[in-house]
């Protein structure tokens, strides 16, 4: 197996992310789910809130059973040492079928044949233009997320809802906790005079469980995401050919 990514190196970015069963068991089927659960944290229990912190609804716990919350980072590292050859600063340009094989074209000129191609190239995928001429449509909202070192409730996950806006807490193990905020808000708006970090205590400062975390937080990451939904692929599209390296690389 060859991975091919656009980067330049493997930096230790992005804030967490939750693995429900099925996604376990994909890890599983790539041999990293051991590797995975013992970096994260198995989630035991999901609320969602009110802002105010009132409890609405919980996850039926069966919902849960399986589930692992863990730094992106941290996938990043199992993934990584389970990936076989890496190849770094390598741009896909171009991905077409070639006799019962696909064939990748680089930014540099390179080229590469293989049987079958992955694309796990993100939103704006090189492997899936090939497939399907559907862009990507924004959802109509935007997320900032971190980690902060701050811990919650072991294996707690919540999410508390407002007008427009939503703010979350999961545990992701060693007393770390990922948090997450979205706000409704037109596609590329710019980031506020006061700073990022200062935007999301503010808006979010009404949420008893979020404020002071988000405060004490000695080290806050913030990265600030428009969250787009890819469509569906066309009825018909070539999809048997679909193949393709870039790596994952998640964020
Ligand atoms: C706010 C937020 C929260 C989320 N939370 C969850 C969650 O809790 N659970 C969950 O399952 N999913 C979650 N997701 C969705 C999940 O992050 C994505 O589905 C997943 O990251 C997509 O993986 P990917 O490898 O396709 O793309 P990415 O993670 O975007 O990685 C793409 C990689 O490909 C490289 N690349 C891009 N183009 C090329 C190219 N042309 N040539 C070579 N390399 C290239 C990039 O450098 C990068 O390394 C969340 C998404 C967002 C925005």
């Amino acid at each position: 197996m060859l991975v091919l990514e656009r980067a330049p190196r493997i930096d230790a970015v992005g804030a967490g992310i939750t693995f429900f069963a099925n996604a376990m068991r994909a890890l599983d089927h790539l041999g990293v789910r051991a590797a995975v659960a013992t970096r994260g944290a198995p989630a035991r229990r999901k609320v969602i809130l009110t802002r105010a912190g009132r409890e609405l609804t919980e996850v039926p716990a069966d919902l849960l059973e399986g589930t692992i919350a863990v730094h992106r980072a941290d996938l990043q590292g199992a993934l990584a040492a389970a990936a076989g050859e890496v190849r770094l600063a390598v741009e896909v340009v171009s991905v077409e079928p070639e006799g019962d094989g696909v064939l990748a074209r680089f930014a540099d000129g390179g080229e590469e044949r293989c049987d079958l191609l992955v694309g796990a190239d993100g939103l704006s995928s090189v492997v899936r233009g090939a497939i399907a001429d559907v862009p990507p449509r924004y959802a109509g909202y935007t997320a900032w997320r971190g980690v902060c070192s701050v811990p919650v409730e072991p294996g707690r996950l919540t999410e508390s809802w407002g007008f427009g806006e939503r703010f979350g807490l999961v545990d992701i193990g060693r007393e770390r906790t990922y948090w997450f905020a979205t706000k409704n808000a037109p596609e590329r708006g710019a980031d506020e005079p006061e700073g990022r970090k200062a935007e999301v205590v503010r808006r979010f400062s009404g949420r008893r469980s979020g404020r002071e975390r988000l405060r004490r937080s000695r080290r806050p990451s913030c990265y600030p995401t428009a969250l787009r939904g890819a469509a569906t692929s066309p009825p018909g599209s070539p999809t048997t050919r679909r193949c393709a390296g870039p790596g994952s690389r998640p964020y």
